[in-house]
Formats: C-alpha cells, structure tokens, sequence
C-alpha cells in the first residue's frame, strides 16, 4: 500500500496536490477538517463540538480525529493507500495512527511537508475565505492562530516522521504543476525503493 501523509500549514496546499495524488496513484483521500465539516453539516453531536474550536482556529481533541480515521480505515479496506491530508497534527495522533496501520499490515510511506512563509499563508486563505464561507478563513487573526497552532503542536509531528526516515520537505511556493511533479517525483523513489526491498527479500528467500 501507498501511504502519504501531506503535511504542512493551513494554506499550504495540502487539498490541491492531494486532488492531483488521488487522480495520479489511485488514492482514498482522508482530510480530517473535511470530514469535520461533514459531521458540521450533518449537524451531529461531534460537528456541535467540533465546530467551536475549529471557529476558534484551535485543534479538535485527538481523541476525536483518531476515532474518525480509524472508521474510515475500516470503511475502505481494499484501498490501494491513503492520502492523509491534516492528520496527523500532533504527535499522540501519528502515534495512533502507526498502531491503527499496523493492524492492517500496512504502514505510513512517506511524510510530504510543504513549506510556506506565513505572510503568503495569510494572503492565500483571506483569498480562499472570499468563497470559500470557512469562518476560519475569513479573518486574518484567527488565520494566524491556526499558523501559531501548528508552529507549536503540529510542526513537531515533521521529527517524529524524520526519526523513522520518512520526513521530505519541499517548497511550497511556485507552480501547482510544478510542486506536483516533485511530490511524484519523492513518491516514485520511495515506490522504487520498496520494490527493490522486495526483490532482494524474495531472491534471498529464494537462495
Ligand atoms: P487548514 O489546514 O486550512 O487549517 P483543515 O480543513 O485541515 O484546514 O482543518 C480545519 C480545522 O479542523 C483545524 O483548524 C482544526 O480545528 C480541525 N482539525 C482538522 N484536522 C485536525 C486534526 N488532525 N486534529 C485536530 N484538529 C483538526
């Protein structure tokens, strides 16, 4: 199975590459804050108490988007892989989210970051809060709670990942295309790689 995890900041472009990486690898795509925004929409429980924190740009507890994964993981057992765009966003979530992998036999390919300078974040989401009716797009200073949000709980999820060699930082600013070639690019190694892994498994069962 592929795996990503899409990692970056609020306005990064996690949700248009991760459109672009469905389409190409054949992907079930899991956003957290969209199916939070569905359980809004629906108006559940868990959308009532979501939505307060989101409005506020602060995390939803973790006990709350492990929960939903893992019955989205359940819902989609013959996926080819899983995009994972806005989770995990703190360490207790991608150490969940291992376990709930493991239980499948499968586990996180690879982290993708793409990292954005937060003045262009800001003008990015003001831009997409014109159409977009996301309250937490639609000022400026609940933008930048969400930017200091993940500069102090979610940034460190990035070490955990390095720490098992699977952390790949790239540029976010330039063009769509451009940006969506070189996360192919980190995607097709890593696919490589984990072939050749399995040929030189298989011929040494084999001798
Ligand atoms: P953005 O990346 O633009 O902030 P998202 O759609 O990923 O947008 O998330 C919107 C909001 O949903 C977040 O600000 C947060 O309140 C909540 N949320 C989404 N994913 C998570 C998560 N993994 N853990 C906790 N809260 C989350």
């Amino acid at each position: 199975m592929l795996n990503i995890v899409l990692f970056g900041p609020p306005g990064a472009g996690k949700g248009t590459q991760s459109q672009k990486l469905i389409a190409r690898y054949n992907l079930v795509h899991l956003s957290t804050g969209d199916l939070l925004r569905s359980q809004i929409a629906q108006g559940t429980e868990l959308g009532l108490r979501a939505k307060k924190l989101m409005d506020e740009g602060l995390l939803v507890p973790d006990e709350v988007v492990i929960g939903m994964i893992e019955s989205q993981l359940a819902s989609n057992t013959t996926a080819a892989g899983f995009i994972f765009d806005g989770f995990p966003r703190t360490v207790p979530q991608a150490e969940s989210l291992d376990a709930l992998m493991q239980r499948y036999d499968t586990g996180v390919s690879c982290m993708i970051a793409l990292e954005v300078a937060e003045e262009e974040l800001v003008s990015r989401l003001l831009e997409r809060g014109k159409t977009s009716n996301r309250i937490d797009d639609q000022d400026e200073a609940k933008i930048r709670k969400r930017v200091t949000v993940y500069n102090t709980e979610t940034a460190q999820v990035a070490g955990f990942y390095a720490a098992q060699q699977k952390f790949h930082a790239l540029n976010g600013i330039g063009a769509i295309e451009d940006i969506f070639q070189q996360i192919c690019t980190i995607i097709d190694q890593h696919q490589a790689a984990t072939t050749e892994d399995t040929r030189q498994a298989t011929d040494e069962v084999k001798a």
